[in-house]
C-alpha cells in the first residue's frame, strides 16, 4: 500500500473514533424562566472539530437524505478551510433559508439518517454555524424578464419560491395576511427555538433579491386570486398559504374557558408578544396545571411555552406510546430536561368544567398497544374500564391543523382534497387552475418546514418554465399570418 493511501486510511479511522460534538444549551432550571433561544450553537472550535469527523465521501449519502439537497460535504470543506463565507454560498444555492433550517429540521430523519458515519455528524448544528456568522457574496440574479408572480403567504414556502423567483429573472410580490411576515417560523414555533430576530434576518435576505412584501392583505378578500392575475396582470401565482386552521378532539368541553387550540395559544404569544407581557399588553392567562393534547412539535412547543409562562405542572396527553411520537427527538429531550411529563397511551374522552364554566379536570382512558396501522405505527387500542380523571385547569390542543378554505372558495375550479387540502402534481405544485401553483402545508396538509421549502423550489421552476413556455408561443404566434393563429 502505498504511503499516501496508508496516511489516508489512518485518518479516516480517526475520524470515525470521534464522538460528535455537543451543543451547548441553557441549563434546564434557567430556561424555563426565559423565553432566550435554548440551545446556544456551536463556538469556531466546536464547529471545526465537528467539521473535521466527516469522512468526505465521493457518494454522499447524507445529500441524498437532505430534501433541497444541500451540498454537504462541499459546505463542511469550506468551512474546514476557514472559509466560512464560501461554505455559505454554498448552501444558499439549494436553500435559501439555512438559519432556520439549520434550527429546526428534523436532520435526524433526514440527511444525518443517512450520514455513514457511525456517530452521524452534526449536519444541522453546522449549517446553523454557517448561517449565523457567514456572510453571503452577492447571489447571481437574471436580468429581468419582463414577467411577474404573486406569492400568497410569506412562510418557508412561499419564501423560498420568492427567492428562487427573483434569482431567475421575474418580479415577485409576496402578499401576507397577518401584519409580520415568516409564516409558522413567527406566529408558531416560540421564541426559545426560532428567535424572531433570525426569520427577520432571513426574509430581509429575501427582500434583498428585489421581492417587494405587502402585509395585511388578505388573499380571498383583500383581493382575489383572480383579480391577482387578470387585474392586477401577475403571469402566475404561487399559493404558500399553509395550515393554519386548528383540528379539535370533537369531545364534550372544548368550549369551557381554559381550554386554547394550539394554533390560539401560541399565536397570542409568539405573534402578540404575550412572552413581552407586560412590555407588549398581550395576557396570556396560564393555569398551575396543563394537559397539551397531541405529541407532535406543536405540542411539544405549547408545553413548554406554558412552564415557561408560569404553569407548575404539564403533561403531554398522547393516544400511542413514547417510541411513536411525531415530534423532534430534540424537543422530546429538551421537554423532558423542563420537566414535562409525557402522558402515553392516553385517550382524551371529556373535558370536565365547574359550574362558572372553567376547566377542572380532563377525563381520559389508558390505551394498549394492537396490530400495526397503515402509517405503520401499532394501533392504540382502549382498554374498558379504565377511565380517570386527570384535574387540569388548562387544556391545550395540539392535534393537528388544515387549509383555511378561503382561497379554495374564492377561486373558481380551483379543486381541493377531503382534507382541504389542493389537488395539485407534486412534481411542479401544479393545480386544477391553469397558472395557479400551491406548495407547502396546503397542498400536503401540517408537514416540515423543509419540505415546504422542497415546493417552493420545485414551484418556482415550474412556474419559470411555463411563463417562458407561454412567452415562446405568443412570439411564435406573433409571427405568424392571422389565419394560422
Ligand atoms: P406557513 O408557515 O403556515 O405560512 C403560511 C403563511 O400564509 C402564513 O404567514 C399565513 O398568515 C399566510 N396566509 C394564509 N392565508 C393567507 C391568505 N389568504 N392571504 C395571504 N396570506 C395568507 N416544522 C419543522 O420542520 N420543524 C419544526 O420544529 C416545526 N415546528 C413547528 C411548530 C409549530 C408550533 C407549528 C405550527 C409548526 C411546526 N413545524 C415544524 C411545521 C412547519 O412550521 C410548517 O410545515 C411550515 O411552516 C409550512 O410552511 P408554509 O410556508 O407552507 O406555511
Ligand atoms: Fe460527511 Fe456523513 Fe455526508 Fe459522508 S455522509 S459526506 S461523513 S456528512
Amino acid at each position: 500500500m502505498s504511503e499516501e493511501r496508508e496516511k489516508n486510511r489512518q485518518q479516516r479511522k480517526q475520524k470515525l473514533k470521534k464522538k460528535r460534538t455537543h451543543m451547548s444549551v441553557q441549563e434546564s432550571r434557567e430556561r424555563i424562566r426565559n423565553f432566550n433561544e435554548v440551545a446556544l450553537g456551536y463556538t469556531d472550535k466546536e464547529a471545526l472539530e465537528e467539521a473535521s469527523r466527516c469522512l468526505k465521501c465521493k457518494k454522499p449519502r447524507c445529500v441524498k437524505g437532505c430534501p433541497v439537497n444541500v451540498q454537504i460535504p462541499e459546505f463542511i470543506q469550506k468551512l474546514l478551510e476557514n472559509d466560512i463565507n464560501g461554505a455559505k454560498d454554498i448552501i444558499l444555492c439549494t436553500n435559501s433559508l439555512p438559519a432556520i433550517t439549520g434550527r429546526v429540521c428534523p436532520q435526524e430523519n433526514q440527511c444525518q439518517e443517512f450520514c455513514i458515519h457511525p456517530n452521524a455528524i452534526s449536519i444541522g448544528n453546522l449549517e446553523r454555524f454557517v448561517a449565523d456568522y457567514g456572510e453571503s457574496g452577492d447571489r447571481n440574479i437574471s436580468s429581468e424578464l419582463g414577467s411577474k408572480v404573486a406569492v400568497v403567504g410569506s412562510g418557508p414556502s412561499g419564501l423560498t419560491c420568492a427567492a428562487e423567483l427573483a434569482i431567475l429573472g421575474h418580479k415577485v410580490t409576496v402578499y401576507e395576511a397577518l401584519h409580520e411576515y415568516g409564516g409558522v417560523l413567527t406566529y408558531g414555533i416560540p421564541e426559545f427555538r426560532m428567535p424572531k430576530s433570525v426569520v427577520n434576518d432571513e426574509v430581509k435576505s429575501v427582500m434583498a433579491l428585489g421581492v417587494t412584501f405587502e402585509k395585511d392583505a388578505l388573499i380571498g378578500r383583500t383581493i382575489t386570486v383572480d383579480e391577482l392575475l387578470e387585474k392586477y396582470n401577475f403571469n402566475a401565482v404561487y399559493v404558500a398559504s399553509g395550515a393554519g386552521t386548528p383540528n379539535f378532539l370533537g369531545i364534550s368541553g372544548e368550549n369551557l374557558n381554559g381550554v386554547f387550540s394550539a394554533n390560539e395559544f401560541l399565536t397570542r404569544v409568539n405573534l402578540l408578544k404575550g412572552y413581552m407581557f407586560p412590555d407588549y399588553d398581550t395576557p396570556v392567562t396560564i393555569g398551575e396545571k396543563v394537559a397539551v393534547v397531541g405529541a407532535g412539535n406543536v405540542a411539544m412547543d405549547c408545553a413548554r411555552t406554558s412552564l415557561r409562562l408560569g404553569a407548575r405542572e404539564v403533561d403531554i396527553i398522547y393516544r400511542r406510546s413514547e417510541g411513536e411520537i411525531p415530534a423532534r427527538l430534540e424537543e422530546i429531550i429538551h421537554a423532558k430536561e423542563e420537566g414535562v411529563v409525557i402522558g402515553e397511551l392516553t385517550l382524551p374522552l371529556e373535558i370536565i368544567g365547574d359550574n362558572k364554566g372553567n376547566v377542572v379536570g380532563l377525563k381520559c382512558m389508558k390505551m394498549d398497544l394492537g396490530e400495526k396501522d397503515a402509517s405503520g405505527r401499532r394501533r392504540p387500542i382502549p382498554i374498558p374500564e379504565t377511565e380517570f380523571i386527570f384535574p387540569v385547569d388548562t387544556v391545550i390542543i395540539a392535534i393537528g391543523q388544515r387549509p383555511n378554505q378561503l382561497i379554495a372558495q374564492t377561486t373558481g375550479g380551483l379543486e381541493t382534497t377531503k382534507w382541504g387540502t389542493f389537488v395539485h402534481d407534486e412534481e411542479t405544485g401544479a393545480t386544477t387552475r391553469e397558472r395557479i401553483f400551491c406548495g407547502g402545508d396546503v397542498a400536503t396538509g401540517a408537514a416540515t418546514v423543509i419540505l415546504a421549502m422542497e415546493a417552493g423550489r420545485k414551484a418556482a421552476k415550474a412556474i419559470h418554465n411555463m411563463i417562458l413556455e407561454r412567452d415562446l408561443n405568443q412570439t411564435v404566434l406573433k409571427d405568424l399570418p392571422k389565419e394560422d393563429r
